[in-house]
């Protein structure tokens, strides 16, 4: 890995239909991209560099990895990394996936006539808390 990405990964091999599989149906070679933010290089047909991606798979979409940014030059790549480690996460005790802490709630649900107050895993739906509202 090229000194330049300071320590985040430049295009990384990245498992098999990583961005066309239902985040509930990732097998685990997926589990380990987690929240883990990467940079892709955009070429041109010329092998040019026309831009530098990041993503992270972290439950902004529903089958594939989340569009961070893009930047001109590998540097502000690595500064959108370094920025999205301020992103508040919320991790599932229970499918181990990491996702934007703001998929996860709060939200307000309806049961039985009563409203609650929950965070749940937007993966697998695992409540990971769950208030009565007064
Ligand atoms: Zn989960």
């Amino acid at each position: 890995m090229p000194s330049a990405a300071k320590g985040f990964h430049l295009d990384p091999r990245l498992p098999m239909r990583f961005d066309s599989t239902p985040n509930n149906k990732r097998p685990a070679s997926h589990g380990n991209w987690w929240g883990i933010p990467y940079i892709v290089t955009r070429r041109d047909d010329n092998g040019e560099v026309l831009a530098f991606n990041v993503r992270r798979l972290d439950g902004g979409a529903w089958d594939r990895s989340t569009s961070l940014g893009q930047a001109e030059t590998l540097e502000g790549a690595v500064e959108i990394c370094q920025r999205s480690a301020d992103d508040e996460m919320f991790e599932c005790n229970a499918c181990h996936a990491t996702i934007m802490a703001r998929y996860a709630g709060p939200m307000t649900l309806l049961e039985d006539g009563e409203y609650y107050t929950v965070t749940m895993c937007s993966v697998c739906g695992f409540v990971a808390s769950k208030e009565k509202q007064s």
